[in-house]
């Protein structure tokens, strides 16, 4: 029984890291959530033969109740609205590392019992990171959600308060390291709650398009936090599921920040769009000359080129213009234009968010190029049609050194013959900023819904 026991555990673990590495592209990710989703079975399987801890029914129950909410909220969450989605399923990773150490701590006060030193260091960590990251996470959830302000809450004295809250929960969870956890019950309680309001506190001043970036740090501590928990127990498989996702939600965060050209310090305390945001850009004052479009004359100009690149951006995800994107590359690939899209790592609100949805809208993966292997193509292209993209299309990042997105790489589609910016007023994106794409003289825009100008645009190059 030992041997299939351990046996489980090797093949869950081992479907684990495979089913990390497939998601290393659109193409493979799919099975590659796959196999994590059988490792994890296999793995649930081994975990409940060792301990046999609970009976079968009470198991499957879970199971039935779990699976469906699961289901029921994959199958109907929009999108757009996955960041939050996935900030409630995090909160919940980081709930159960903490509840695993609180189970812990108070079996121990009933029995008298103490820990060694690594268990109660663990106790500590796992109870805190999680507490954190669960009440972090439900704070992002309900910032995404719109159920409170997007924006970030600040005030005087923030960092001095929140330095306070953490020092406090240290001193209580050294206390209880010292001690081996000979503590007052009360002691364990104040550091859930001082780690659970530090979590709230921690997450109140990030706001607007910030929030993925704190919701993958956000997951890295649920990780670290569960690979914590696994010393607690004694669990190789909690320790290397824990470090895994502790690790990858690392290098996302990383990822991220470098992608808008910002520190992760800047992101958690810059308060990045508490004032301002997107006013309109003749509210600023500065009324751009600008030229418009209709979509006749847009068609003409695409159904004529050799090369078209379309630019997704945040709104094609808000317009769910996705499939009508795919349709127009059709019709233009039937007259033998050539079509790609160009994808920014921060395109959109989320990690991967343009891939997603293209790849709903079965756009052919090889289509899709990268920042760096796309910025050389724009200057053969005829034209470069922005859907719904702003910031990452601003020329401002490479030649304005007052820009806050200055430093930023971006789509260098101001290099194409022809740009055409489809979006809905002068707005700015979420960097709050003015675009001079839109002055220069090869761009023009062509306003409205991206759905219903790009539906325009396939209905007047299929009438030419
Ligand atoms: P932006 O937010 O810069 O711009 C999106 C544009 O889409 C807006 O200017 C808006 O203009 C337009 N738009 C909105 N709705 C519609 C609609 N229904 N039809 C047509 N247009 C629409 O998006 P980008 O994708 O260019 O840039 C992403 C930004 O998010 C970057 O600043 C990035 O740093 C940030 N970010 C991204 C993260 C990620 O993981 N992807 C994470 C954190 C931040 P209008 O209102 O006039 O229509």
């Amino acid at each position: 029984m030992m041997v299939a026991i351990s046996l489980a555990n090797i093949v869950g673990i081992a479907l684990f890291v495979l089913g990390l590495h497939y998601l290393n592209t659109p193409a493979t990710a799919r099975t590659g959530n796959r196999l994590a989703m059988v490792g994890m079975a296999i793995a649930l399987l081994g975990v409940l033969a060792e301990t046999g801890i609970v009976d079968w029914w009470s198991v499957l129950i879970g199971v039935v109740i779990g699976a469906t909410v699961g289901i029921v909220a994959a199958v109907r969450v929009k999108m757009t609205a996955m960041p939050q989605m996935v900030a409630l399923y995090n909160g919940a990773g980081g709930g159960a590392a903490a509840l695993i150490s609180s189970v812990e701590a108070f079996m121990a006060f009933a029995h008298g019992s103490s820990f060694d030193p690594v268990v109660s260091v663990s106790l500590v960590l796992s109870a805190l990171i999680g507490a954190v990251s669960f009440a972090g996470s439900l704070i992002a959830f309900l910032k995404l959600q719109e159920l409170m302000t997007g924006r970030p809450i600040t005030y005087t004295g923030q960092q001095f308060v929140n330095g306070v809250v953490a020092l406090g929960i240290l001193g209580l969870g050294a206390w209880f390291v010292a001690t081996a956890g000979d503590v007052p019950p009360w002691a364990f309680l104040a550091l859930l709650a001082g780690a659970l309001l530090l979590g709230i506190l921690f997450v109140l001043p990030i706001g607007g398009a910030d929030m993925p970036v704190v919701i993958s740090l956000l997951n890295s501590f649920t990780g670290l936090a569960v690979a914590v928990a696994g010393f607690e127990i004694d669990s190789i498989l909690l320790i290397i599921c824990g470090a895994l996702v502790g690790a990858s939600g690392t290098i996302l965060t990383v990822a991220m920040s470098k992608a808008m050209n910002r520190s992760l310090t800047n992101v958690l305390f810059g308060a990045f769009g508490a004032a301002g945001g997107s006013e309109p850009a003749a509210a600023t004052g500065h009324v751009q000359a600008i030229r418009t479009a209709g979509s006749d004359d847009v068609a003409v100009m695409l159904a004529y080129a050799g090369k078209v690149i379309f630019v997704p951006g945040y709104g094609m995800a808000v317009a769910q213009a996705q499939h009508s994107v795919k349709a127009l590359a059709d019709q233009l690939e039937k007259r033998g234009v050539r079509v790609l899209y160009a994808i920014h790592p921060v395109a959109g609100r989320m990690p991967g968010h343009m891939n997603v949805l293209l790849a709903e809208a079965n756009v052919p993966y090889e289509q899709l190029l990268d920042m760096d292997d796309v910025n050389p193509e724009f200057a053969t292209t005829d034209v470069a049609l922005v859907i719904g993209a702003n910031d990452v299309t601003n020329p401002a990042a490479r030649n304005v050194a007052s820009s806050p997105i200055y430093g930023m790489p971006i789509l260098d589609v101001d290099k194409a013959a022809n740009v055409v910016v489809l979006k809905r007023s002068m707005r700015s994106g979420f960097a709050g900023i003015e675009n001079p794409l839109y002055e220069m003289p090869n761009c023009s825009m062509l306003f409205g819904d991206a759905k219903a100008s790009v539906d325009a645009l396939t209905a007047a190059v299929k009438a030419l």
